[in-house]
């Protein structure tokens, strides 16, 4: 008899060890149950009129061979290669980012001058417990408050001392520094700002369709080699028997029998009351008539008086995201009410009005703007975070794994090492630094 397998979530995590476990000579019988109509999860792609709108920016970037090699097995020639141009909207200007020497200098002067005579203010403190302490005792005081702070509550929607310190070692180092550049303190920041070492910030993408492109690969393999992969199909609990899972239920489509279960959906479904949160997103894909001004791939708002938290451009990372002469943004904002997530519609003056503010666009050039509620994009890092993913009483039979599964602010390169370690038996660290 064969082993019969079954995967809540057709995500990036989920897809690879489904494709993963079918590609292998092993006799297993794999089922992928999926809640959206497509598989992708957070790597899915909306396309309307010729315009095509990933859920924000998304890149592969790894430094894993294994990860890399399975990317590239599965995109064939299908992908393109480009260099990296993120910005940050600070003081009321568009600097690159990570930070340049050249948009630091036109930084405010009295903000220039606390910043420096933070290196020589260290005060790190004994223990260092929340992603304020982390910030401080890297950056100092300054760039913390003039920045971290303000766009950390603003994104989270929670104090930054409220935030465990991994928050800033997930998010903060991936975001602001390149790996091979030393720049995790003030001191090593200056360094690299003064004498600028060359760093690689080449990135994969697909060359047809968006990210979902990866995913709509894996779904094929998985198919075509005997495995099923049922969307729109929503997974409500477990089956057990004698303190091991035997089963999935889901609504309205029956049990399916397990001899192993992977979940890749959010943990805090199997386990309501630990107290897991997650954030949610609004995006609001605009599609335009023309081409605007922004030259970046993506870019950082942390201003709170600005809705958005994040601006992508699709066109930068591919021209044929978008009818040729047109343009397109996706605006990010995080939801903090239930308003927000029932009439998103009622935020549409004040989104186009930031966004004409910070010249992303022109109001006359606006053809449609769709909005979409993405449940759990980020895992919140409150300061028992730990505590509550430690204390998981997981029962045999079942496996957590990826982004919402594992409790993980992951990338889709993580999801993938994870997933592909998962099918081979081995060990997988999950190591916030590993880019
Ligand atoms: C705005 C944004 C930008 C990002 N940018 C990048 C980037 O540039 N580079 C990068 O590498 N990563 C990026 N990421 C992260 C990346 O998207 C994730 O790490 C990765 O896609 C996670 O894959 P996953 O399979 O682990 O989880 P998910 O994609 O969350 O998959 C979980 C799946 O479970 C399904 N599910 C949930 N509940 C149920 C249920 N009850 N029954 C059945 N199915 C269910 C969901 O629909 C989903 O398909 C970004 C994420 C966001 C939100």
């Amino acid at each position: 008899m064969s082993r019969k397998v079954v995967i809540v979530g057709g995500g990036i995590a989920g897809l690879t060890l489904a494709e993963r476990l079918t590609a292998s000579e092993r006799d297993i019988d794999v089922t992928v149950l999926e809640r959206e109509n497509s598989p992708g999860g957070l790597a899915r792609t909306f396309s309307r009129e010729g315009f095509l709108f990933d859920i924000g920016p998304h890149r592969f970037h790894t430094s894993d061979p294994l990860v890399s090699d399975y990317l590239l097995d599965i995109l064939g020639d299908d992908h393109v290669t480009i260099s990296r141009s993120s910005n940050v909207y600070m003081a009321g200007k568009y600097r690159s980012w990570p930070l340049s020497l050249r948009s630091v200098a036109g930084l405010p002067l009295p903000v220039l001058f606390r910043s420096f005579l933070d290196i020589f203010r260290y005060d790190v403190s004994d223990e260092l417990r929340t992603f304020a302490d982390h910030v401080i005792s890297k950056y100092g005081r300054n760039i913390y408050d003039y920045f971290f702070r303000d766009y950390t509550e603003k994104f989270t929607g929670c104090r930054a001392d409220e935030l465990h310190l991994d928050w800033a070692e997930a998010g903060v180092n991936r975001a602001v520094i390149d790996k091979n550049v030393k720049a995790d303190d003030l001191m090593s920041l200056l360094k690299g700002l003064l004498i600028p070492k060359p760093v690689s910030t080449r990135f994969y993408y697909t060359s047809t369709g968006g990210i979902q492109t990866f995913c709509d690969r894996q779904a094929k393999r998985i198919t075509k080699s005997g495995g099923a992969l049922i969307c729109g199909c929503t997974v409500t609990g477990l089956e057990m028997k004698l303190g091991r899972v035997t089963g999935v239920r889901t609504r309205g489509m029956g049990t399916f029998e397990s001899d192993q279960v992977y979940w890749s959906a959010p943990v805090s479904l199997l386990f309501p009351d630990a107290g897991f949160r997650f954030m949610d997103t609004l995006v609001c894909n605009i599609a335009l008539s023309r081409e605007q001004q922004n030259d970046y791939q993506w870019c950082y708002f942390g201003q709170k008086e600005i809705l958005f938290s994040r601006l992508t451009v699709p066109r930068n990372f591919r021209k044929d995201t978008v009818p040729e002469g047109c343009d397109s943004l996706i605006a990010e904002i995080t939801i903090d009410s239930k308003e927000m997530r029932s009439r998103p519609e009622s935020l549409k003056n004040r989104l186009f009005s930031d966004l004409a503010s910070v010249d992303a666009l022109r109001l006359e050039d606006v053809i449609f703007a769709d909005w979409k509620v993405i449940p759990e994009t980020y895992p919140l890092y409150d300061l028992e975070y730990r505590d509550r993913l430690d204390g998981l009483g997981v029962p045999s039979g079942l496996t957590l794994l990826g982004r919402c599964g594992s409790f993980w602010y992951n990338n889709m390169d993580h999801s993938i090492g994870q997933a592909l370690a998962m099918a081979e038996g081995r060990e997988f660290e999950k190591d916030f630094w590993k880019d």
